[in-house]
């Protein structure tokens, strides 16, 4: 048996769309589907203003330009984080104040927070990690107290909630993704929320390459000019049609990452009450939404060891994130200070195979390849 970490999936009307975008005669962006996408994310989730992007990191990049940054002005974000999280505000002249992880999750510890807060930054940035929701109000009363822009990464957080309440609600901007390997795919593609109407209308117009051309085709204006700095951020009809094919079967897709992640958990559980692996941590406050199922080895050398006895058996398992502020680009720029949660992430923490297709059967083989390796240890 193969088994691929992740396989892209079609689950409904994807290529039905794709040919009715070519027979409406509108390819780039901001056309129908665009609009039935952004409708479906104000009416289910209650988001006040979104828009569909060409990727997760134009979402973050649109964000990033929406704080009108200043030299010298400063981020918090985790350093176990994706790489765009960072690049967005760097890209802006941010400096970046690195955060630990908690540690019983991979989310930004909101205890690691108020010490790195200075007068100069400007935003919080956080991941809600494998779409389980961070302690959002103990980080929102930190952002209100000191008057900081709080930014959800929420690229894997479609659908999740926190408290019953849509990630990506929580702060004054969020991104998702859809790219192949989240829950809900384009391919390429994301979103960006804004929850602060004060910022809607200049997200259009750097939406549109700084230019009030969305304003121009809902015929408010006569011409359409360069108003602010912008880029094409927005995503083809093409996207736009394969994602709302998606959205249309999203309880269908979401239901089915659960019912893989449980039938995980349900056969790690021995293992993990006998100490050998940790398992995924789901606080009381988050209801997730199966986007990764991971678990965590107890050093580096048995990661690595259990990812190689994986890999022999056909299974794609893999790791995650490798700490920012070691990175070759950040590690000279980064201060001193240790971050030992993230580095646990970073060396411990194993995706497992997770994809919309997956069964029960290929669930019981790879639980049974990781059995073998700790009853072999
Ligand atoms: C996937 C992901 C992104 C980037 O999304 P793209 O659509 O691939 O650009 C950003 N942040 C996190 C946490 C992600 O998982």
């Amino acid at each position: 048996m193969k088994i691929p970490f992740n396989k892209p999936a079609m689950v409904g009307n994807e290529l039905e769309y794709i040919q009715d975008t070519v027979n409406r005669g509108q390819l780039s962006g901001n056309g129908f589907y665009t609009k039935q996408c952004h409708a479906f994310f104000e009416s289910r989730y209650g988001f006040p203003s979104v828009f569909l992007t060409t990727s997760g990191t134009d979402a973050l990049e649109m964000a990033a330009l929406l704080l009108d940054l200043n030299p010298g002005d400063e981020i918090i974000l985790p350093s176990f984080a994706f790489v765009s999280t960072a690049n967005a505000f760097a890209l802006r002249g941010a400096q970046l104040r690195f955060a630990d992880s908690e540690s019983r999750t991979p989310n930004l510890d909101a205890h690691s927070i108020e010490s790195l807060i200075t007068e100069k930054t400007r935003a919080i940035v956080l991941i809600h990690y494998g779409g389980v929701a961070c302690d959002m109000d103990a980080i929102l009363s930190i952002a209100r107290k000191h008057s900081l822009v709080l930014i959800e990464d929420a690229a894997q957080a479609i659908d999740a909630c926190y408290q019953n309440k849509p990630l990506g609600s929580l702060g004054h901007m969020a991104a998702f993704s859809f790219h192949e390997t989240k829950n809900v795919i384009s391919g390429e593609g994301g979103l960006l929320v804004i929850n602060d109407v004060s910022l809607v209308e200049r997200a259009e117009l750097i939406w549109e390459k700084g230019t009030n051309r969305a304003a121009f085709f809902r015929g408010e204006i006569g011409k359409y000019e360069w108003m602010d700095l912008g880029s094409s951020f927005l995503a083809s009809e093409l996207t736009a049609a394969y994602l709302y094919g998606q959205l249309e079967h999203i309880d269908r897709i979401q239901n089915k990452r659960l019912n893989i992640w449980n039938w995980y958990q349900e056969r790690l559980q021995h293992l993990g009450d006998k100490g050998h692996i940790g398992l995924p941590f789901i606080p009381d406050y988050a209801q997730h939404n199966g986007h990764i199922f991971y678990i965590l080895c107890s050093d580096l050398t048995e990661r690595n060891a259990l990812l190689c006895h994986l890999r022999e058996r056909g299974i794609r398992a893999i790791f995650h994130y490798l700490s920012l502020h070691k990175s070759p680009y950040f590690k000279l720029k980064h201060d001193e200070r240790e971050l030992p949660n993230a580095d646990r992430f970073m060396d411990c923490l194993i995706r497992l195979p997770m994809y919309y297709e997956m069964t029960e059967s290929e669930v019981d083989f790879i639980t049974k390849a990781i059995f073998e390796f700790y009853r072999k240890q």
